[in-house]
C-alpha cells in the first residue's frame, strides 16, 4: 500500500471538523522537515484542508515527551500499553490526533493528544 493511500485509510476513522464526513484526499507536500514528511488532507465533501505528518525518525529521538505518552496508551483491542506513532494531524486548532499501532497486537487506533501539556 502506498503511503498516501495508507494515510487516506487511517484518516477515514475521523470526521472532518467542518462537515463530519470522513473521506479525504491526500497529497504529498514538497515541504519536509528533518524529522517529518508532510501531507495535505483535503475533505472530499467540503474541501476543508489540514496538514498530516508522518515521522521519518524514531519519535523517542525527536520527541521524548510524545514517546513517553505513546508508551502509556492502552490498546482498545488487547489493553496492552505501548504504541508506535504512524502519523499525526491537526484537523482543527483544538485537536491534535495521533494515529498509532499497538506494539503488542498491531491493532491500529487513534488518540487525541493533550497538546497543551507539551507547550
Ligand atoms: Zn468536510
Ligand atoms: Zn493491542
Amino acid at each position: 500500500m502506498s503511503e498516501t493511500l495508507n494515510i487516506q485509510v487511517r484518516l477515514s476513522a475521523i470526521p472532518c471538523p467542518i462537515c463530519k464526513q470522513s473521506q479525504f484526499s491526500i497529497n504529498p507536500q514538497t515541504e519536509k522537515s528533518y524529522t517529518e514528511n508532510f501531507y495535505k488532507a483535503r475533505c472530499n465533501n467540503c474541501a476543508y484542508t489540514f496538514t498530516v505528518s508522518t515521522p521519518t525518525k524514531p519519535i523517542r529521538e525527536t520527541d521524548p515527551d510524545v514517546d513517553q505518552w505513546l508508551g502509556g496508551l492502552s490498546c482498545p483491542s488487547c489493553q496492552e500499553r505501548g504504541a508506535e506513532l504512524d502519523l499525526r494531524c491537526v484537523p482543527s486548532v483544538r485537536d491534535c490526533i495521533y494515529f498509532v499501532t499497538c506494539k503488542a497486537c498491531r491493532h491500529p487506533y487513534h488518540e487525541n493528544a493533550p497538546m497543551e501539556a507539551y507547550e
